[in-house]
Formats: C-alpha cells, sequence, structure tokens
C-alpha cells in the first residue's frame, strides 16, 4: 500500500542529453527530428498533450508557405503531410497529430516529453546547463541538463536566460520599413479561436451561450474599399460566407500582451467566436445554410509576441529584396501580411498583405542569440522585426526554419563549437545537408555524389544528376518510368565500392491539398499523389565471372510514400547501380526527380 510515508507527492526527474528543444510546433519538430537523424541525442518537451502547435488539432491553422508551386517547401514538412495522406485518407485533425507524433517517436535519438512546460533555466555563466520543466500530468519536476538549447517555443520562455529580445512594433525609420504605417510600440498582432465548420443536410438556428456577443447588421457596417495599389491586398472580416473559411479574422489581443493577457484574451474571444457564428448561422439572407458548427477552439493561437535577437535582424528590406544572404538556411514566400492590433473590434480594414518575391532567403544568423553562445531558436521567435516576421512567421516557413536550426545544431555539437563558430567555420557544411535533406535553399542547387558524376547513363536519365530535384521554371528535371523498367540506371568502367542511395521521388506539389482541409467530417478521402513510387528496388552490377556481369537486387522497399529516400545496403564492388520502380499509387509510370549512387 502507498501513503504518505512511502509514496511522495511529486517525483523529481533529472536527465541529461545533448540538444534541448523547448516547444513541439512545427519548427520544434522538425528541429528535434532533423538533429536526431543526424545522430544528436534531443530531448523535445511540449506543453501540450499533442505536438504541431497552430497546426494541431488544438488550434486548426492551415500551413502555408510560399504561393507558387516550384518553390514548395520539402524536408520534414512535406514527409510528414505525405505521412497524413497515407494513415489520415479522410484528414480527421487528431490522426494528423499522430502524423506529427509518428515522425518524432520514430526517431530513437529523441526523448519526447509531452504536458510538459518548460518553467525555468540553471546558468553556468552566460550559458544555459539546464532547464526546469513542470508535466502536471504526471506530477514530476524536471531538470534537463544539455550542451545546447533550441528555443521553438513561440514566446520565448529561454529569455530567462537573459537573451536579449525584441517585442512589439519598430519605429519605421529604424529599419527603413515603409509598410510600417505606426510603430515604436509595443502593439502585436493578435491571438486567435478558431470555428471549424461541417457540411448538412439539416437546418437548426444556432443557440450561443448567453456570455457570447450578439452581433447585428450594424456592427458590419462599414466601408471595405478594394486596394487601388499593384500589390498590395486589404483584408476585412469575412461575415458573408462560410466558405473556404478559416475564421483567421476573429482575431483580438493586439493592443495588449499576448503572453500575460492570454486568458483574458481567450475569455474574449470565445465572446467573439460564438456570436459570430451566431450572427452568420442564424442570418436571415441564409448565408450559413448548410453548414453547421463542429469544432470551436479553446486555446487561442497566437501570432506574434517576442523574438529573439540574433547577429542579423530580418527586415521588411532583406525580405522585399529576395534574402540573398551568405549564409541562407531556409526561405520563406508569404506575403507581408501585418495585421492591425486592433483586430476585430476594428471597423474596417484589419489586415493588409504586400507582395513579396517568389520566395526569400532567410539567414543562420537570425537562428542563434547575440549573448547566450548556447542558444538556438526558430519559428516565430526567430530574430527579425515586426514586418519581418509578418512574412517569416507562417509554418511552411518556420518548419524550414526548424529543420536549419536542427542541422546547425547538429554540426555545433558534433564539433563541440559555438551556433557562432558554426556560422564562421561551417556555415558552408550546414547547407550542403540541407540541400541533401531535401530542403531546397535559394540561389543555389544541391551537390550531387562524386560517384553520381562519375558514371556514365544514358543521355535521358542525365537530368537525374542536375542537383535540381524539383520542376523548375517549365523544366521538369525528372524521368517518367513505367513499373518494371530498367531504365534508370548508373554504369561504371572500373568497379566502385556501393553502400547506398539517395533518391527524390515526385510527390506532386502541385496537390495544394496536402494542408489538412477546414471542413471537419468530410467524407472525401485524399491518396498518395499517383505518380509516387510504391514499391521499387536497387540492384547492382556485379562481376560473376570473367566477361559476365548479373543485376543483383541489394535494396528492396514496398509501400513507399515520402519524396526524399536514403537507403543504405552492405557495401558491395560494382559496375553498376540502377532503380526498378515495381509500382505507384496509381499513375501508368513513377515520376522521379533524382538518383544519386552513393
Ligand atoms: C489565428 C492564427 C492564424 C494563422 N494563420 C496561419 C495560416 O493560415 N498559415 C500558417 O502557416 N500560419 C498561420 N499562422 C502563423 C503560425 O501559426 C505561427 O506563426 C506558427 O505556428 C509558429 O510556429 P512555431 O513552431 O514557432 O510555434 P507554435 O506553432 O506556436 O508552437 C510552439 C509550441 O510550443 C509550445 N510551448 C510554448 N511555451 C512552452 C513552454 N514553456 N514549454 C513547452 N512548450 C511550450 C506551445 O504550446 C506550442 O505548441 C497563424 C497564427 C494564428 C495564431
Amino acid at each position: 500500500m502507498r501513503t504518505e510515508q512511502n509514496s511522495p507527492v511529486v517525483r523529481d526527474v533529472t536527465l541529461e542529453t545533448e540538444l534541448v528543444v523547448c516547444g513541439g510546433g512545427l519548427s520544434g519538430v522538425c528541429a528535434a527530428v532533423a538533429a536526431a537523424r543526424h545522430g544528436t541525442k534531443v530531448i523535445l518537451v511540449q506543453d501540450r498533450p499533442m505536438l504541431g502547435g497552430n497546426a494541431s488539432s488544438e488550434m486548426r491553422m492551415g500551413i502555408v508557405g510560399v504561393l507558387k508551386d516550384q518553390y514548395q517547401e520539402a524536408g520534414i514538412l512535406e514527409e510528414m503531410q505525405l505521412r497524413n495522406f497515407r494513415f489520415n485518407p479522410l484528414q480527421r485533425y487528431t490522426l494528423w497529430d499522430d502524423a506529427i507524433l509518428t515522425t518524432v517517436i520514430s526517431e530513437p535519438n529523441i526523448r519526447l516529453l509531452l504536458n510538459t512546460s518548460v518553467e525555468d533555466v540553471v546558468m553556468d555563466g552566460d550559458r544555459i546547463a539546464a532547464v526546469k520543466a513542470w508535466n502536471s500530468n504526471a506530477y514530476t519536476r524536471y531538470l534537463i541538463k544539455g550542451r545546447l538549447f533550441a528555443d521553438c517555443t513561440g514566446d520565448g520562455i529561454l529569455r530567462l536566460s537573459g537573451a536579449k529580445f525584441r517585442r512589439g512594433r519598430e519605429f519605421p525609420s529604424e529599419f527603413n520599413e515603409d509598410h510600417l504605417s505606426e510603430g515604436g510600440d509595443a502593439r502585436t498582432m493578435g491571438n486567435s479561436i478558431l470555428l471549424q465548420l461541417r457540411k448538412t443536410d439539416e437546418d437548426h438556428p444556432f443557440v450561443a451561450p448567453e456570455w457570447a456577443y450578439h452581433f447585428t447588421d450594424d456592427d458590419f457596417n462599414y466601408d471595405t474599399p478594394k486596394s487601388t495599389i499593384p500589390g498590395v491586398k486589404y483584408n476585412y472580416k469575412r461575415i458573408y460566407s462560410p466558405k473556404d473559411n478559416n475564421f483567421w479574422w476573429i482575431e483580438f489581443g493586439g493592443k495588449y500582451d499576448t503572453i500575460f493577457d492570454a486568458p483574458d484574451i481567450q475569455f474574449e474571444l470565445k465572446r467573439i467566436a460564438y456570436g459570430i457564428w451566431e450572427y452568420m448561422k442564424n442570418h436571415p439572407d441564409g448565408r450559413c445554410k448548410g453548414y453547421d458548427l463542429d469544432w470551436i477552439g479553446s486555446l487561442p493561437g497566437k501570432r506574434e509576441s517576442t523574438r529573439f535577437i540574433g547577429p542579423h535582424i530580418l527586415t521588411q528590406n532583406d525580405v522585399l529584396s529576395g534574402g540573398h544572404f551568405e549564409d541562407v538556411v531556409a526561405y520563406g514566400g508569404w506575403t507581408l501580411d501585418d495585421h492591425d492590433p486592433e483586430a476585430f473590434h476594428k471597423k474596417g480594414r484589419i489586415s493588409v498583405e504586400y507582395s513579396t518575391p517568389d520566395y526569400f532567403g532567410i539567414p543562420f544568423d537570425c537562428l542563434y542569440s547575440v549573448n547566450v553562445p548556447n542558444l538556438m531558436f526558430a519559428g516565430r521567435d526567430i530574430s527579425c522585426t515586426h514586418m519581418g516576421l509578418s512574412a517569416t512567421r507562417v509554418m511552411a516557413t518556420c518548419a524550414l526554419l526548424g529543420q536549419a536550426c536542427g542541422v546547425g545544431a547538429y554540426v555545433a555539437l558534433r564539433e563541440g563549437i559555438t551556433p557562432a563558430d558554426v556560422r564562421r567555420d561551417h556555415i558552408a557544411e550546414v547547407q550542403d545537408i540541407l540541400e541533401d535533406d531535401d530542403c531546397m535553399l535559394p540561389y543555389r542547387w544541391r551537390k550531387v555524389s562524386p560517384l553520381t558524376l562519375a558514371a556514365t547513363c544514358a543521355p535521358a536519365v542525365e537530368v537525374l544528376r542536375n542537383g535540381i530535384d524539383r520542376e523548375w521554371d517549365g523544366a521538369d528535371n525528372g524521368v517518367w518510368v513505367s513499373p518494371g523498367s530498367e531504365a534508370i540506371a548508373y554504369e561504371w568502367k572500373k568497379p566502385v565500392t556501393l553502400s547506398g542511395a539517395r533518391l527524390i521521388f515526385d510527390s506532386h506539389f502541385k496537390i495544394r491539398s496536402k494542408r489538412m482541409r477546414k471542413l471537419e467530417a468530410t467524407t472525401e478521402r485524399v491518396e498518395v499523389p499517383p505518380m509516387m513510387t510504391r514499391d521499387w528496388r536497387l540492384e547492382a552490377k556485379v562481376r560473376t565471372g570473367r566477361r559476365s556481369y548479373e543485376w543483383q537486387p541489394v535494396f528492396a522497399e514496398k509501400d513507399n510514400y515520402v519524396r526524399l529516400r536514403k537507403v543504405s545496403f552492405a557495401p558491395v564492388e560494382a559496375y553498376g547501380l540502377r532503380v526498378v520502380v515495381e509500382s505507384t499509387w496509381g499513375a501508368p509510370e513513377a515520376h522521379i526527380f533524382a538518383f544519386d549512387a552513393l
């Protein structure tokens, strides 16, 4: 029997690792997975029961990033989205959470602590020695010692270390940011609670709780002029139709403190959200006929709170000039999308979007602290101005930032150096690894393996070794191959030692439905992209006699559904290596962008 004498109420646990990632949104997940895949021991601490942050079932924010197909973000994010297609064809939000969870718990180098909130730091001089965290579900206090720390919490809890940070809006003159109409204040973009709708055949009026706001047409009686300036878009509350509406504009809190005032902001948002649905659903013009409220968020999503300061602060002008940085490690492609701090209660325009280049680079210098040597960050708390954040904050960009942070952390830990040293001495390696891991970087292409370049191949296969792993400016950059064909082959005159291969299978960047859909509970199923290679094998050409050779299988896989496959096999002395596609996910031919022999 357990009694107060022999059983403590609260447990203390000390853990030790190499990299501690705080926050399990898309940036934290990608940071942890990227580092772990290169051999780094990681503890990922997330205060919610699920991963994904604002993309999770708790918030239900759709992932966006670049606007044009050819620039689409790949890497770990694309892998998770494909995993979601495979295991969550009905696109239910809680199963999407678990597609992210699968990606994390499949990594033996990651210890995941869910429901665990980082609440303090232990310093050793100017370095972070450990974080303290609390799991209220397990009544457990953790002391987590690490060598390097990544803050991916969005709210920057590791500012407790004394790391320098910014908050609010800069003066327009400070960084020469002319899209910032006002500034020099503590105001931010607000927090939001979302609604999710379901299509229905029956129609019943919606009854809101008594404490909700009750809106009438008078509340929305104001002018909504369209912008006449090219490249500038004005946004208003979208109260007229439920179609394609994710209710992002139910936003409040930008005039307050989005962290310390979060509980009050949450309640105000609930009052607005219920009131809005009551107004829209019961409107006499029947604008929401055929829709019911399926889900309402509770914890408001945060767009903006704090931003750490790194050696570079990304600004509006960096974004507009395309971000040509020597230490580029990620990119964005969203608009400069600045929300008015008045948000929902403003009568009129609530956000302005300024167009940006198709993609803009983001440097490594935005991902580590200027004054805490072992602190990195990724996601919406990177080093940027308020205007810079207005473009970088979207989640596909945050995922790329996370992956870059994870690779940078791996190199720092492997070398026993700081992120600043990585920037100085190893940035080219970080960039090469990211490209090899299927993270395209702006204004450069991936290095192809030397073995691949030394091989001979059919002219039609040449394109697989051009380092461009996607369609680009109208060039296909891939090979279409029928199941059973042995067309994709490299050969060498003298034997080479082969032990692996890297392939990029086409995952169809044109399918935008990879982000979770806004309507809940539809019965429409999503499928793995049809031209994706499903069953496939590798064969090596080995010598079997003085003049005889044989293609022998060295690797085989069933049911592949991801873009990047890096595989290894027992080393073999060979004169050739070829890919044999056995089946696709429905198309008559598979489409392959890259094949490297390793
Ligand atoms: C209403 C709204 C609409 C938006 N619209 C879009 C959109 O349409 N598309 C898009 O791509 N982006 C959108 N964004 C922006 C985007 O969601 C965020 O900028 C993005 O989620 C930031 O990613 P992140 O990984 O940095 O942080 P988050 O997604 O916020 O994840 C951080 C995680 O860390 C956890 N955490 C925080 N503190 C601690 C702690 N002390 N200990 C442990 N864990 C902690 C949090 O609970 C959270 O789960 C929107 C944001 C909001 C709020």
